[in-house]
């Protein structure tokens, strides 16, 4: 059933899917889908100190005089939107534990200010999905937003209760979108209730950028997305292999992805979660099936290998490559990682690929092209990187 309507695409109710979007025509690869202004913006819910102001990365110099927050300057200070919320931010900073708790809560309690001062855009923000009834599962997490969040956010915003900032934190965790500008230092995350209705797909025919000047964002075909397809995105960069996303998927959006790429377990024959199988140094191990926790098993010698194994094995690895890439490696510190795990890794594996993309990084630094430069250039291109995925 069409819910609502404009040229491009309709918005549609998909059993078991929900609402999601629909081409209504043709839509030419990178033909503009949808341009949205963000419903509300704040910080990330772990970040460094950013202007609550304009979330751009904060001196340490500045702060504001009534609610104590990071600010810019004085012209920051002065917006019309914070001299609004500077109030209520001084008592909620005086609840909370420091800095990094109150801009961790910064968007759940704009967007509950959206609701009390009876802003229209609350209407669609609040029929987005927001997993209560399986974030509720998960005690931990849920006590921790109890104490961190809702039992201060109450405090301040009288009206409030434990359903509704549950329900807020619930669409932030299902339907916030990142950003992270390092040109202009400015790091943060938005509501877009209509990109939000969009479903996953790792090979999905649609991607969106956010245009940090006015934080909008722009939702592009990828190819030719024919008339009565669902336009899709992906949740997750592209370039991961199966075991982290499907724990990111069903972690965080509490659903088993069933596309063509999830289906076919070597990732339409481009390996990249494959691993070298150290038993009989001749085969690659992968999924037996597309199913959930299946068998790996190394297709020449046939040794089995549980997922959770797996998936750990690769998880440390991955951590190994995060450590040596945060530290401002070196193009040794990035070849060192390739050799020494290229017994293990595929070599079209994902974090080869990207070791090889931060090599290339490195290397388009330097003035001169050298050889080394060349040679990774052309090997990069040879085994397969620029993904079509
Ligand atoms: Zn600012
Ligand atoms: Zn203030
Ligand atoms: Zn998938
Ligand atoms: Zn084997």
């Amino acid at each position: 059933m069409a819910t609502d309507k404009n040229e491009i695409f309709e918005i549609i109710e998909k059993p078991q899917v929900g609402r999601c979007l629909r081409a209504t025509r043709n839509i030419e690869p990178l033909e503009v889908i949808l341009v949205e202004m963000p419903a509300v913006i704040g910080p990330h819910h772990s970040s460094t100190p950013v202007c609550v102001q304009c979330l751009r990365e904060h001196s340490g110099e500045y702060y504001c005089t009534d609610c104590n927050l990071p600010l810019c300057d004085e012209m920051c200070r002065e917006e019309e939107e914070h001299l609004e919320e500077c109030s209520e931010l001084a008592a909620i900073t005086k609840l909370s534990k420091g800095t990094e708790h109150v801009l961790m809560n910064l968007l759940a309690y704009r967007i509950y200010k959206l609701k009390e001062n009876g802003v229209p855009i609350w209407n669609p923000i609040s029929e987005l999905m927001d997993h209560t009834e399986e974030r509720c599962q998960n005690l931990e997490e849920w006590k921790m937003f109890q104490l961190n969040t809702v039992d201060v956010l109450k405090q301040v915003l009288t009206t409030a209760d434990d359903t509704i900032l549950h329900k807020i934190i619930g669409i932030i965790a299902t339907n916030s979108v990142g950003f992270n500008d390092k040109k202009e230092m400015i790091k943060g995350r938005g509501i877009y209730p209509t990109l939000s209705l969009a479903s996953h797909d790792c090979v999905c025919n649609s991607r969106y950028s956010v245009n940090i000047e006015d934080f909008s964002i722009t939702l592009r075909a990828r190819r030719l997305i024919e008339e009565g397809e669902e336009i899709t995105i992906s949740y997750l960069p592209s370039i991961f292999g199966v075991p982290k996303r499907k724990t990111h998927l069903e972690e965080e959006w509490y659903f088993q992805c069933r596309c063509a790429r999830c289906m076919d377990v070597t990732e339409f024959g481009t390996y990249v979660s494959a691993l070298k199988c150290s038993h009989c140094q001749e085969g690659l191990i992968l999924p037996e099936n597309c199913n959930k926790d299946c068998l790996w098993r190394c297709r020449f010698c046939m040794n089995p290998f549980e997922s959770e194994f797996i998936a750990n094995f690769v998880q440390n690895l991955e951590d190994e490559l995060y450590a040596i890439s945060k530290s401002s490696p070196t193009v040794k510190d990035l070849e060192g990682f390739i050799k020494k795990h290229s017994g293990d890794l595929h070599n079209k594996h994902y974090l080869n690929l990207i070791a090889q993309r931060n090599l290339i990084q490195i290397l388009s630094q330097e003035n001169k092209p050298s050889k080394l430069c060349i040679f990774h250039t052309q090997n990069v291109f040879y085994t397969g990187y620029i993904p079509l995925l």
